[in-house]
């Protein structure tokens, strides 16, 4: 006998708009685990109708043709949870809005539209006292934002790193094992299905950002837009770059990163004593991590965000960042979280914003750095390099070098070129720039190939 539902428990009406990927996974769950859902929230969650452009396009599930509609607007007006599945900017962001107006709790998994307008759709949830989720939308079926905005919420928050783009993860890993050129294993991410015909929102590190933007956000109590995040995307790694960091120990991630940090109110270069400013740095880029560290070893498509906190120390939360299933999960997971509020009654809870912490630049970045160069072989060439670090106050921690007599050889044979790699200290990205431009203008340098942040250290 099925106990979890009585003639006295509650019908929540839930709207579904989209039913592709996600979407018909949301409502299989929604149709086939109907108990165990009351059992869980104490309301029945009666699924009132499913938005779609094409109500008879075949479906990956089995679900009733007279729940679909085309009118998505009236199906809103019907329900008390709308779950918007549909993706893109329209009509999404304005049936959001019809939702928000019509006082119904949303749940999106909509990254572009949150990262484009998110802060217009929080703020009118807030004055609409209803409750706006989005777990979805980062990392896929990780639970993430929710562990950052409830579970660490009696904490403090100093830093979060995520491999946040698997499209990116699955090309970067694949040129690790192999040894392949980036444009190669894009064309095999894209036969496999895990790149897009499209992929410069992956590749380019727009998608990642997007995910930066909101995860610091919840983790530092201010809203950050997508302008707020530094970023750089993976089309300039080359298989050069990934063995000279493998050789070195390290592995090359994109990572998104948001970190608390002090800095000298007159700038990083100006460390007077004097005043400091504590702000927010949102930055996504290639990042060499050494292999040992618990972000080197995700692997393929995979997701992962590592949170440091003041009391709780370093946390990993791990899994896949795509796919319908996995991303239901989330989905699913703010649906119910949504019915027991409404079963229990009280406003939506909205994220918290009272920090108001400044945006800093990447200027104000302290990070260690790799650096690649090809230089001439020539007698004293490293002690000329390490002289320009030197007096730039850029301070090396390894340096190798390896001697390519085979390129470039003179006619008496000898050697020409030397490929120098430079794994620095901590330093300001403005002395880094400083550093390398100098290094450029060296007449015993071909040319700086690589420059790439290391962390995780
Ligand atoms: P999808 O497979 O493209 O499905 C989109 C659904 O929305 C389809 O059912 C489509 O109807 C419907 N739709 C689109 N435009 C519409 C319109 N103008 N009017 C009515 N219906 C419309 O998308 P998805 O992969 O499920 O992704 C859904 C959302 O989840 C996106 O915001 C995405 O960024 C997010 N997300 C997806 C993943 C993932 O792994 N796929 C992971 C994380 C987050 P028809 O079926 O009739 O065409």
């Amino acid at each position: 006998m099925d106990t979890s539902v009585s003639a006295n428990t509650k019908t929540l009406k839930v709207a579904l708009l989209g039913a592709g990927n996600v979407g018909s996974q949301v409502a299989r769950i929604l149709l086939t685990d109907a108990s165990a859902l009351a059992a869980r929230t104490g309301a029945r969650l009666e699924l009132v109708g499913i938005a779609v452009r094409n109500v008879d396009a075949p479906r990956e599930v089995e679900i009733p043709r007279e729940l679909f509609t085309t009118d998505a607007s009236a199906l809103i007006r019907k329900a008390d949870i709308v779950i918007e599945l549909m993706g893109g900017l329209e009509p999404a962001r304005t049936l959001i809005l019809e939702a928000i107006e019509h006082g119904a709790t949303v749940v999106t998994g909509n990254k572009a539209l949150l990262a484009v307008d998110g802060p217009t759709l929080y703020e009118k949830a807030d004055a609409a006292g209803v409750q706006l989720s989005y777990e979805a939308a980062v990392a896929g079926a990780i639970p993430i934002l929710r562990p950052i905005t409830d579970s660490l919420a009696g904490d403090k928050i100093t830093r979060v790193m995520g491999i946040v783009n698997g499209t990116t993860n699955f090309i970067l890993d694949a040129m690790d094992s192999t040894g392949a050129e980036f444009a190669d294993a894009l064309a095999e991410a894209t036969r496999l299905g895990y790149a897009e015909a499209d992929p410069t929102a992956d590749v380019e590190g727009h998608d990642a950002a997007a995910k930066g933007a909101i995860l610091a956000s919840l983790a530092f109590h201010t809203r950050f837009a997508l302008e707020d995040v530094h970023c750089e995307g993976i089309t300039g790694v080359s298989a050069g770059d990934i063995a000279a960091a493998k050789e070195a120990g390290y592995v090359i991630k994109l990572l998104a990163i948001a970190e608390k940090i002090s800095v000298p109110t007159g700038g990083q270069n100006n460390d007077d004593g004097g005043t400091f400013t504590t702000g927010v740095s949102v930055r996504v880029h290639p990042t060499l991590i050494p292999r040992e560290h618990p972000l080197g070893a995700v692997r393929g498509a995979y997701n992962a965000v590592f949170v440091e906190a003041e009391s709780a120390g370093e946390l990993m939360f791990y899994g896949r960042g795509a796919g319908g299933s996995p991303t239901a999960s989330a989905v699913m997971g703010d649906v119910v979280s949504a019915a027991r509020r409404l079963v229990l009654g009280g406003p939506g809870r909205s994220d918290s914003t009272i920090e108001v912490l400044p945006v800093l630049g990447i200027d104000a970045v302290k990070t260690r750095y790799y650096i690649g160069m090809d230089a001439a072989d020539q007698p004293g060439v490293l002690s000329k390099i390490s002289a320009l670090f030197a007096e730039n106050g850029v301070s090396i921690e390894t340096m190798r070098q390896t001697v390519h007599r085979e390129r470039d050889a003179s006619e008496n044979g000898s050697a020409a070129s030397a490929e120098l790699r430079i794994v620095t200290h901590r330093a300001s990205e403005a002395a880094l720039a400083a550093t390398v431009e100098a290094i450029n203008g060296l007449d015993i340098i071909n040319s700086v190939t690589s420059v790439l942040r290391v962390e995780g250290v």
